[in-house]
């Protein structure tokens, strides 16, 4: 069994990732959650939980992903909270996350970036989105300076429309939506697809299966 630490297990990509993982025959999760109330909904689907703040020291994170085979990150601070979040959880809790799998010997490591994390999108954005996409910028910059077999999936905007199991994904596709539970099952074919290592694509709603479309990325 693939054992994958789900970072950001209970947000509404990393709870359906959790689920889809312990449906196959071939993965198990263990999801980092921050509260112990969060844990019920992953202890039923027969999940390892593990209680870790993105704000905790990378030790912590690293303690968490001992023993792992892959991780993945699911986690952000949402648009609810300023700029400081944003450099705390999508940057540093990103840089931990991916210094920890070092430290634990984790070589794969599939990151959930934005849609354009290119220096020209943060000079384009607005002042409020700016921070975020910087954010994104480095993190997904640090990932690709490592020598993990890492993934980086770039999703349009995100719905909670249900999934439809189509995307379009490829380097560059239009700006379109796609649902969150769509990406889960992206990242979940990431996972089962060793093709997508050193691979960073955007994905949006489409015409091609997940499965399709993930194993036949240039
Ligand atoms: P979400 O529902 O907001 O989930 C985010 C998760 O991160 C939550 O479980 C949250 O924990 C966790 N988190 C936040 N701060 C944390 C901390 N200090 N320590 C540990 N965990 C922490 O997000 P989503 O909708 O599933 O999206 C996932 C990712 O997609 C994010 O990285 C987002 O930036 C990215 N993305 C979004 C869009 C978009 O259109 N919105 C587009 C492209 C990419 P709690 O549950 O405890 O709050």
């Amino acid at each position: 069994m693939v054992k994958v630490l789900v970072v950001g297990a209970n947000g509404q990509i990393g709870k359906t990732l959790v689920s889809l993982i312990q449906k196959s025959d071939s993965l198990e999760a263990k999801a980092m959650i921050r509260k112990q109330e969060q844990a019920s909904y992953f202890e039923d689907l027969g999940a390892e939980t593990v209680l870790v703040d993105l704000e905790d020291d990378t030790k912590k994170i690293a303690e968490a992903a001992e023993g792992m085979d892959a991780i993945v990150f699911a986690a952000g601070s949402g648009p609810k909270t300023g700029p400081d979040k944003t450099i705390l959880i999508d940057l540093d809790g990103a840089v931990k996350t991916i210094e920890a799998a070092k430290q634990a010997n984790v070589k794969r490591f599939v990151l959930i970036s934005s849609y354009d994390t290119t220096r020209e999108e943060i000079q384009r954005a607005s002042s409020d989105f700016a921070p975020y996409v910087a954010a994104k910028h480095y993190a997904d910059e640090w990932l690709r300076g490592t020598d993990l077999d890492y993934t980086i999936v770039h999703p349009g905007a995100l719905t909670n429309d249900k999934a439809t199991g189509k995307i379009e994904a490829a380097k560059k596709v239009e700006a379109k939506e796609v649902p969150r539970d769509d990406i889960a099952h992206v990242l979940l074919a990431c996972l089962e697809n060793t093709s997508t290592i050193g691979k960073e694509f955007q994905v949006i709603a489409g015409d091609t299966s997940v499965k399709e479309a993930i194993a036949s990325l240039k």
